[in-house]
Formats: C-alpha cells, sequence, structure tokens
C-alpha cells in the first residue's frame, strides 16, 4: 500500500511528482470529432458513410455532455470510487438527449430507424442494459442499439469522473482496472504535462491511472514489454505486448501530437490488430465505436 495525500494527488515513498489518478477535465467528444472529421479527409470512399454516422453520433455526445445535469458524485469508500446503481439512473435521460441531437441531423434511413426504436425503450429498460453494458447481468442487447447506449453511459461516467473529488484515501498502485468504475483501459498514453510517465486510460469514464511502463496493463509481469507499430518506431502509436498473458494494448505517445484521439487511433490502426490476431494476440477492452 501506498500513502495516498489527497491535497496533492502525490503517492509517497514512490517516483516524485507522480500522482496515481488523473481525473478527466474536458468534453472528450468535442476534440473526438475534430479527429474522426481529420480521419475522414484521407480515408477510402468506402469508409465515408460510417465516418460520417461517428461523427454525427460523437457531435451529438459532445452536446449532450454539456448539457448532462449530473450531481457531483459521492464516492464509495473503496475503488471502484462511482456508484454504478446512482449513475445508471442517469443513463435514460442521458440517451433521449443524445437521440434528440442526432435527431435533429440528416441521418440514414438506418440510424433513423434504430434513433426512433431506443426512443421508445421505458426508462427501466434502459437502465437493465445499463447493468449488462457494466458486465453485472446476461441481459442480451440488440447489437444495433449498443453504440448508442455505450455512448450515453460514458457521457454518464466521464462526466461524474469530471465533477469527482480525488479520492481521499489510501490506493494502491498498480491498478489493472480503473480506480473510479472499474473498467478495463482502452489505451495507454504518454501525455506531455505527465513528465514522460505512462497512464492507462479508462475504456468508459476516460480517467487516467499511472502504471509503470515495463508493467503489463493486465497481468503482474513487470518483466519484458514489446513496443510493436506498423509505421515503424517513430509512429506516436504503437501496441504494447505482454509475452506472459498474450495481451495487448494500443500505446499513444501523446508527446508526438497533443490532439490524438486513444478512439480515433485506434480505429486508424486497426491493421495492427489484425497483425497482431493472427499471432495469437488479445486485447482486453474493445473500441465501442465497433460495436
Ligand atoms: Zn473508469
Ligand atoms: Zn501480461
Amino acid at each position: 500500500m501506498s500513502q495516498f495525500t489527497p491535497e496533492n494527488n502525490v503517492l509517497v515513498g514512490t517516483i516524485p511528482d507522480v500522482k496515481p489518478i488523473i481525473l478527466p477535465t474536458d468534453n472528450p467528444f468535442t476534440s473526438r470529432v475534430m479527429q474522426f472529421e481529420k480521419m475522414r479527409i484521407t480515408a477510402l470512399e468506402a469508409l465515408h458513410i460510417t465516418i460520417d454516422f461517428w461523427i454525427q453520433l460523437t457531435e451529438s455526445a459532445r452536446l449532450a455532455f454539456k448539457e448532462a445535469d449530473i450531481a457531483k458524485p459521492k464516492l464509495n469508500t473503496v475503488s471502484p470510487f462511482l456508484n454504478d446503481d446512482v449513475l445508471l439512473q442517469y443513463l435514460p435521460i442521458t440517451l433521449k438527449s443524445v437521440l434528440g441531437e442526432l435527431q435533429k441531423k440528416a441521418l440514414t434511413d438506418e440510424v433513423q430507424k434504430v434513433t426512433q426504436e431506443l426512443s421508445q425503450l421505458t426508462d427501466d429498460v434502459i437502465i437493465d442494459y445499463g447493468w449488462a453494458l457494466l458486465g453485472y447481468t446476461e441481459t442480451e442487447i440488440a447489437k444495433e442499439f449498443q453504440l448508442f447506449l455505450s455512448i450515453a453511459l460514458k457521457i454518464v461516467y466521464v462526466k461524474s469522473a469530471t465533477l469527482a473529488e480525488l479520492p481521499k484515501l489510501e490506493v494502491e498502485q498498480g491498478f489493472h482496472h480503473c480506480p473510479m468504475c472499474g473498467d478495463a483501459p482502452i489505451a495507454s498514453v504518454i501525455d506531455p504535462m505527465d513528465n514522460g510517465l505512462r497512464y492507462l486510460v479508462c475504456n468508459l469514464c476516460e480517467t487516467k491511472w499511472h502504471k509503470v511502463r515495463s508493467t503489463c496493463h493486465n497481468c503482474p509481469n513487470t518483466g519484458r514489454i514489446e513496443l510493436l507499430s506498423v509505421e515503424g518506431q517513430e509512429s506516436a502509436m504503437k501496441a504494447e505486448s505482454c509475452p506472459e498473458c498474450n495481451t495487448y494494448i494500443k500505446h499513444i505517445d501523446r508527446t508526438k501530437n497533443p490532439m490524438l484521439d486513444v478512439y480515433v487511433e485506434d480505429l486508424a490502426t486497426l491493421s495492427l490488430d489484425f497483425t497482431l490476431a493472427e499471432d495469437n494476440q488479445q486485447r482486453q477492452s474493445f473500441n465501442l465505436y465497433l460495436s
């Protein structure tokens, strides 16, 4: 156990100035929309319909995030600190807000149809789906509903994390899952403000937590972690692969480009996933835009 001092969010007795937890502060969908628009410029024409839909949905999420009226969360006494039961009550209204924004846009017939079906769900059903998305239940969710529900759930959790006070507790460092919400990381990052330290980014609430570079995000391996890329060693996007558990995670060095988004870059480097899948490497978490 390491002593966590809430005043400065610094772990005592480890590397100086390590913030173990960094909560999200901004609306993450703002830069995500811009990065999707950038992606569209160089994408094959066959992908334009899909990317246009991602842009519409992310822009709707940006507005719904701004409007989301979520109370400052009262944290659990142990990790995960966010209270699922409380947060899921916000899911129906947040989903409706996303759908409302989407329906103002020129949607394809297919998307239009799904948004209408989703609009008719009762609050109880939406909350049930939320429990299933969080992994608590086996309730089956129609494939075409998943992305919309995942985006609404993300809005609720990221917004709550932005409003949260850093947990005033002793915490263990070296979390494999998000200390705030318990979800798996979507990527590891090095950000310009973080003194070259590697952080894992939560796939749900986008909290970052510190994890020493030579440790696996998934298993106790503290030995060799391989860095792989398709574009050569200078690429800002690589995959960290663990030879012990055969699991990998995308890694973004944002000191090379602070604008890079974990979800958009992940989608832009799917060839890396195909190469690693051929090598029997697995991922722990999945990009919601592919659901
Ligand atoms: Zn989280
Ligand atoms: Zn491992």
